[in-house]
C-alpha cells in the first residue's frame, strides 16, 4: 500500500494544506464538464504554488508509480480532466500569478492557473489584448486552454491558443524542467515543442508557466444578426462571407433548439420561431459599418428572412450573452427533456472546411431523425466548428444508444467532409476511437512514440487521447 508514505512524501513537499484527502473534496475533483465519460476517485488532491513543488509532486508519484492528473478549473468538455482511481490529481488553481505584462514586447507571462478572464482584463487594462476567448472563459484556465489548444469567439479573426502561446516551462516525467520556446517576436531555433505541448490534454508533462503573445487592443465592434428559416441557408451565408474576403471578428450559429433553451432559461427577446440565427461583428474601425453592411448583404442574399444591427453597445453585449448562455440553457434544457431531470447531453465538437458548414448542418438534422433523438447545434460558425449536442435519457439505455449511434454519425459525417473530430474540445476520453481513425495507424504510432519518449511510464493523464 503506498498511500500512506506517498502522502506523507507529498506533505513534505508542499505542506499539510496543499495536500487533501477530503472524500467530498475528492469527489469534486473527479470530473469535467462532458456528461457521460468514466471517471474514478482520486487518492489525493494537490495544489502546489510554484514549479519547484510540481517537480516535488511529479517525482513521488514516480517513486511511488501512482498517475497524476493534471486539472484547471475542470470546464473541460472530452473528460480528459477526469481522474482515475488512486491518482494524484495536480490542481493548478494555487499557481494564480501573473508574472509579467511587456507592452513593448507585447507579451505576457502566467502561471498555469491564472482564469483567461483575469489575463484578458489584466492586458486590457494596458491597452492590450489577449484574444482567445473561450465560452467558458470566466472560470477556464490559461493551463487548460494550452492544454486543449482552445478556441472560442473571436478566433474566427484572430486564430486560436496556439497562435498566441510563444513559450511554455513544464515539468517533464523525469522530474526535469523544459524550457521551450522564446520571448522574442520571431525565434526558429530547434524543433517546435511548444506546439507539441499546446494541445497535449495533460498527457506529455505538467505546464507551470505560460509566456503568450498579447495584440494592441481592438477597435469597439458592430454587431449584426440575421434569421434564417433554414440552418443550411444560414451555412451558406458563411461560406459566402468568407469568399467575399470579409473578416468578422465573430461569427457564431444558433439553431431553433438553441434559441428556444436560452428563451427558457433566461428570456432575451430572440426569435424562436427562428431556425437559426447567425451573430456577426467587425472591429475594422473606420471600415466597421461599411463592412458590417456587407455582411448583412451577403446575409440577405443567403435567404435570410430578417436581417438588423445591434443599435448600441448594451445591445450587442446583451446578443453576445445569449450566445454565452448556450451551454448552461441547453444542459437545463436537456436535464428538462426527460422525467426526473434525467436528461443529458452528448457534447459534440465537429469541425469541417467553411465550405462544408451547409453539408454537415443538413447532415446533422439527418441524423437526428433517423437516430431519433434531439439535437440542437451552436458553435463557431465562421471557422466551420459545430457543437451538435445530443440530448439523451440517461436512465434510457435504448436512449444512450440512439445518442451515441447519432454521436458516431456526426463524427463519420465530419470525416467524410474533409473535417476533424474535434475542432476545439480535444479528444478526452470522449474521442479516442475518432482519433485513431482521423490520423490513421501512422499517426497513431507517432503519438505513441512521442508519449514513449516523454512519459515512457504512462505516469500522466492515463487513458486520454490515445
Ligand atoms: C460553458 C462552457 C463553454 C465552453 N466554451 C468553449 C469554447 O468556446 N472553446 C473551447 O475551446 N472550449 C470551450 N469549453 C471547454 C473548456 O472550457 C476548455 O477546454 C478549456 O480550455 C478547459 O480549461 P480548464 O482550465 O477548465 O481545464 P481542465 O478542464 O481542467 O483541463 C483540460 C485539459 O487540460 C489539462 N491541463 C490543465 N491544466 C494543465 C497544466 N497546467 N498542465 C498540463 N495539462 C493541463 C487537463 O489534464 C485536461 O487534459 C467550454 C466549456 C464550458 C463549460
Amino acid at each position: 500500500m503506498v498511500a500512506s508514505p506517498l502522502l506523507a512524501d507529498l506533505r513534505a513537499v508542499l505542506g499539510d494544506d496543499a495536500v487533501l484527502t477530503d472524500p467530498d473534496l475528492l469527489r469534486m475533483h473527479e470530473r469535467d464538464e462532458a456528461d457521460l465519460c468514466a471517471s474514478g476517485t482520486p487518492l489525493v488532491v494537490v495544489r502546489p504554488h510554484g514549479t519547484d513543488e510540481v517537480v516535488g509532486v511529479v517525482r513521488a508519484a514516480a517513486r511511488y508509480g501512482v498517475p497524476v492528473v493534471p486539472q484547471g478549473a475542470r470546464t473541460g468538455l472530452a473528460g480528459a480532466a477526469n481522474a482515475v482511481d488512486g491518482a494524484i490529481v495536480l490542481s493548478t488553481v494555487a499557481m494564480d500569478r501573473i508574472l509579467e505584462i511587456d507592452p513593448v514586447g507585447r507579451i505576457a507571462v502566467v502561471q498555469p492557473g491564472v482564469v483567461n478572464a483575469t489575463l484578458a482584463g489584466a492586458v486590457r487594462r494596458e491597452g492590450l489584448y489577449y484574444p482567445p476567448d473561450p465560452g467558458s472563459w470566466e472560470s477556464s484556465t490559461i493551463g487548460g486552454n494550452v492544454s486543449t489548444n482552445a478556441g472560442g469567439m473571436c478566433c474566427v479573426k484572430y486564430g486560436v491558443t496556439t497562435e498566441y502561446v510563444l513559450g511554455l516551462e513544464v515539468v517533464l516525467a523525469s522530474g526535469e524542467v523544459l524550457r521551450t520556446g522564446r520571448r522574442t517576436a520571431k525565434g526558429v531555433a530547434g524543433y517546435d515543442l511548444t506546439r507539441l505541448f499546446v494541445g497535449s490534454e495533460g498527457t506529455l508533462g505538467v505546464i507551470t508557466e505560460v509566456t503568450v503573445a498579447l495584440r494592441p487592443a481592438p477597435e469597439a465592434s458592430l454587431t449584426l444578426v440575421a434569421v434564417y428559416n433554414s440552418t443550411a441557408e444560414a451555412g451558406v451565408a458563411v461560406a459566402e462571407i468568407a469568399a467575399k474576403g470579409l473578416t468578422p471578428s465573430l461569427l457564431e450559429l444558433l439553431d431553433r433548439t438553441h434559441l428556444a433553451a436560452i428563451e427558457a432559461y433566461q428570456p432575451m427577446g430572440l426569435r424562436t420561431d427562428a431556425q437559426a440565427l447567425l451573430l456577426a461583428a467587425v472591429d475594422t474601425g473606420s471600415r466597421a459599418a461599411e463592412d458590417l453592411a456587407r455582411i448583412a448583404e451577403v446575409c440577405e442574399a443567403a435567404g435570410a428572412d430578417e436581417v438588423y444591427a445591434a443599435t448600441d453597445a448594451a445591445e450587442a453585449a446583451a446578443l453576445l450573452q445569449a450566445r454565452r448562455l448556450a451551454h448552461p440553457a441547453m444542459e437545463k434544457f436537456a436535464a428538462d427533456a426527460y422525467p426526473g431531470g434525467n436528461g443529458g447531453l452528448i457534447i459534440d465538437d465537429v469541425a469541417v472546411p467553411r465550405g462544408s458548414l451547409a453539408a454537415l448542418l443538413d447532415g446533422v438534422a439527418r441524423i437526428a431523425e433517423e437516430c431519433d433523438v434531439p439535437i440542437g447545434v451552436v458553435g463557431h460558425a465562421g471557422d466551420g466548428n459545430m457543437h451538435p449536442n445530443i440530448v439523451v435519457d440517461r436512465a434510457d439505455p435504448a436512449s444512450l444508444d440512439r445518442g451515441r449511434r447519432a454521436f458516431d454519425e456526426i463524427m463519420r459525417l465530419g470525416l467524410e467532409l474533409g473535417g476533424t473530430c474535434t475542432g476545439e474540445h480535444g479528444v478526452g476520453l470522449l474521442k479516442r476511437d475518432w482519433l485513431a481513425r482521423e490520423i490513421g495507424p501512422v499517426g497513431v504510432r507517432v503519438h505513441q512514440a512521442i508519449k514513449a519518449a516523454l512519459d515512457p511510464e504512462g505516469l500522466f493523464n492515463p487513458g486520454k487521447v490515445l
